[in-house]
């Protein structure tokens, strides 16, 4: 590992920290901490620091309350844009019940289950994001708006692109942090815009991914913006997507999905771990597109998938895709998921079901390399594929009959999760929306 406890010590005293942010997500992906001062950072570090959790959403149940953060002491980082005299650092938590094991509900525990499988049959699993957000301006009362006064679109270029210094910003602040940015850019929808960073190992991936949305967000308030990674803020243009690469390697470090004789160049096991993910999207859609409003993304028309289904050549509606790089960046592109995910929940779920495909040697179907989004359904099912879920509705219905899912995430997650998508879905139907209060309060 990277850090000892020493060196955290050192760091803290050379760096001037004054607050330390435990931080842990929970099951729907949200970001919490707890800040402590650097007096109390001895204690964090033996893990004796305590939180009650029965205030934290579909965590525990009330009589079961304390719990123990366990600091990942690698994750230690300081916050660029707070003082810089007295810093803030953070360290992200395991979350531990009062009798030590681990806590069933801490979504980085089943992350860390199924990178055990993964280990245990000889791959690390490696993954990096493409995370789109739009920049929104704010009202007089400081709330945010889906106002945009630009109008730039995919790769555009200053002027027209006015956020060219916020992103210049966002960026300098995420290499502070350690993040190694690959590429960013102005994306199709005015005020949308995408900030790659280099892929890692799974939970390095997870925790960059919570920590990246953070920084976004608190560097666009600074310049008087709303970030926002909401996948469809607005009908009529694109939603936000995050595309998530994923590749295995041997533990030598060798990528696992390359094989210069297949005719794509690709191995037998990035076939079967594709394949296994194609079996099982269905029953994790929940978790890659969480929310009522992911399933408006999820739309022809707008660049992101609505079958499952794959192709190796670039195609706007396939839900994988595999970039044409080779060698040592051979990989596969599931593009139907949105930044709304539990990061460690999803990536969890997706590793667990390409293990299975490798595990049970499944077969991908052909691809599907015309665009998919001009073909019917029954040009679609008659080829054997299928649809991505439409709703929340249809998603919850797929993920309740899904064994695999409950045994990936535990029976604790699972239960919990299904019921707060239920209680969604329940509360979303009960809603009258502007569009049909304006196609049919005149006409009928
Ligand atoms: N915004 C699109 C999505 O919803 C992706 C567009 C792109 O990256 N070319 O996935
Ligand atoms: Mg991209
Ligand atoms: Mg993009
Ligand atoms: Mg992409």
């Amino acid at each position: 590992s990277k850090y000892s406890k020493e060196d955290i010590f050192r760091i803290v005293e050379e760096e001037d920290v004054e607050f330390i942010r435990l931080q842990f997500t929970d099951i729907f992906g949200m970001l919490k901490n707890v800040a402590i001062t650097k007096n109390m950072l001895g204690k964090a570090l033996d893990n004796r620091c305590m939180f009650d959790g029965s205030s934290i959403e579909g965590f525990v149940r009330s009589e079961e309350s304390d719990m123990y953060l366990y600091p990942d002491l690698d994750t230690f980082e300081i916050f660029p844009w707070r003082p810089q005299q007295g810093k803030v650092a953070r360290l992200m938590c395991d979350v531990h019940c009062p009798d030590q094991t681990p806590f069933e509900g801490d979504p980085r525990f089943v992350m860390k289950k199924v990178l055990k499988k993964a280990s245990d049959m000889g791959f690390v699993f490696h993954a990096g994001p493409e995370c789109e957000f739009f920049l929104f301006h704010m009202d007089e009362e400081g709330q945010p708006t889906t106002d945009t006064h630009e109008m730039a679109g995919y790769f555009d270029v200053a002027p027209i692109d006015q956020a060219e210094n916020v992103r210049r910003d966002m960026i300098l602040t995420l290499e502070e942090m350690g993040f190694m940015i690959e590429a960013s850019h102005h994306e199709i929808a005015p005020g949308q815009h995408e900030i790659d960073f280099q892929y890692a190992e799974g939970m390095v991936t997870a925790d960059n991914i919570m920590t990246f949305k953070m920084a976004v967000k608190a560097i666009a308030k600074r310049h008087g913006l709303h970030a926002t990674f909401m996948p469809k803020p607005k009908a009529g243009v694109n939603g936000s997507g995050m595309h998530i690469n994923m590749s295995l390697s041997d533990l030598s470090g060798k990528n696992m999905f390359e094989d210069p004789e297949d005719k794509l160049g690709l191995s037998q096991t990035a076939y079967q771990f594709m394949a296994g993910i194609l079996h099982h999207m269905q029953g994790m859609t929940i978790l890659t597109n969480p929310l009522v409003n992911s399933y408006k993304r999820l739309v022809p028309g707008y660049d992101a998938p609505v079958y499952v289904a794959w192709s190796a050549r670039s195609n706007r509606s396939s839900m994988i895709k595999i970039p044409c790089a080779r060698g040592e960046s051979t990989r596969i592109e599931l593009r139907s998921p949105d930044s709304a995910v539990n990061p460690y929940l999803a990536l969890a779920a997706c590793l667990a079901a390409g293990l299975d495909g490798i595990e049970k040697k499944m077969t991908p179907p052909e691809s599907v390399d015309c665009n998919g989004y001009s073909m019917s359904v029954e040009e679609m099912a008659s080829k054997g594929i299928e649809q991505l879920p439409e709703t929340l509705g249809e998603a919850i219905e797929m993920f309740r009959k899904d064994e695999f899912m409950k045994e990936v995430l535990g029976e604790h997650i699972y239960t919990k999760y299904l019921e707060a998508k239920e209680a969604e879905w329940r509360m979303f139907r009960a809603q009258v929306t502007d569009w049909e209060v304006e196609e049919y309060l005149y006409k009928y």
